[in-house]
């Protein structure tokens, strides 16, 4: 459901006007399958936890709508992200219907429920389009990614990254970035961990910096529409996930389209319940996290 705008979506705190992104096309729909996880990781972007309910479990009736929707606006990838989506239950399910008309695109901390379901995700190499995996692997040092994700979750996702990629499936990390970090030294410790699980050395690693749990209000600077025209170009403004993606996400028993991955925190980024009306939505970014897509290019997507 579309949400009603008071004068501070569309101007800052010093009443200048918001920068904003008029979306130019859709080539990438994302599925937030709900906030539950296995894991209880502090700090955790989305708030996730065993039993979370923040968002609901989204189910394979709710997303047939948005991917036939989808295929009229040209879309090249589906991709699933929660929570932890091999703990919906339908979730190999709606990633079959979805395999059956485009590429997708899991994100998941490669533990327990992966490694239960692996032999409901093999058949799904026989789809008509390639499934990948990207797994949470935060920090090259295992008992860094340990003190957050629980004692010996290192060694798991690492083991699912190798199987993953034995059976056939393409496979990334993601990890956390830190401020001022040596980002190929941080990329390069990843290199033994590779070796170790026999998964390639050119692994995609996919860096994150720190977006604050849901709901949180950290004091960062406010982008302007002047700044996304002093401080950007045209292909950094393109390049925002905002411009070419939407994520649909459940809550209170209904679904919505957000403007992306990293708002659905805010209600105000819902843009409506179909994919046409959203897309005829400005995006203003007023969200705390949007400075991270601003000033690094912080982006889930891999295209
Ligand atoms: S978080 Fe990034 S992609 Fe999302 S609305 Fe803000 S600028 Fe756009």
């Amino acid at each position: 459901m579309k949400q009603q705008r008071t004068t501070d979506w569309y101007l800052t705190s010093k009443g200048e006007p918001r920068g904003y992104i008029d979306p130019q096309r859709l080539d990438e729909l994302w599925f937030h399958t709900g906030t539950a996880c296995n894991l209880e990781c502090p700090g955790c972007l989305e708030g996730s936890g065993p039993g979370d309910q923040r968002l609901d479990f989204l189910t394979r009736e709710d997303i047939a709508p948005f991917l036939t929707e989808a295929l009229d606006f040209g879309i090249r990838q589906f991709a699933f992200t929660g929570g932890e989506p091999l703990v919906n239950p339908e979730f190999v399910s709606m990633l079959s219907m979805a395999l059956d008309l485009r590429p997708c695109l899991v994100l998941t901390n490669g533990t327990t429920p992966l490694a239960h379901r692996m032999i409901e995700l093999l058949p799904l190499l026989d789809k008509p389009n390639p499934l990948s995996f990207r797994v949470s692997l935060d920090d090259p040092d295992p008992n860094r990614h340990d003190a957050a994700r629980g004692a010996g979750n290192f060694a798991k996702s690492l083991d699912a990254l190798g199987r993953l990629h034995r059976a056939g499936f393409g496979i990334s990390i993601a990890r956390r970035m830190y401020q001022g970090e040596d980002a190929a030294a941080v990329d390069g410790a990843y290199a033994p961990h590779f070796a170790a699980a026999g998964i390639p050395v050119e692994t995609r690693i996919v860096r994150f910096p720190d977006f604050h749990p849901p709901g949180a209000s950290p004091k960062l600077p406010e982008i302007s529409e002047t700044c996304m025209t002093r401080y950007l170009d045209a292909e950094r403004r393109a390049a925002f996930m905002c411009n070419f993606s939407k994520m649909i996400v459940k809550q209170g028993g209904r679904c919505s389209v957000y403007a992306c991955t990293l708002v659905d925190d805010c209600a105000g980024y819902s843009l409506g319940s179909t994919l046409r009306e959203a897309m005829q939505e400005r995006v203003m970014l007023g969200h705390h996290r949007c400075f991270a897509c601003f000033s690094c290019g912080a982006s889930c997507s891999e295209s």
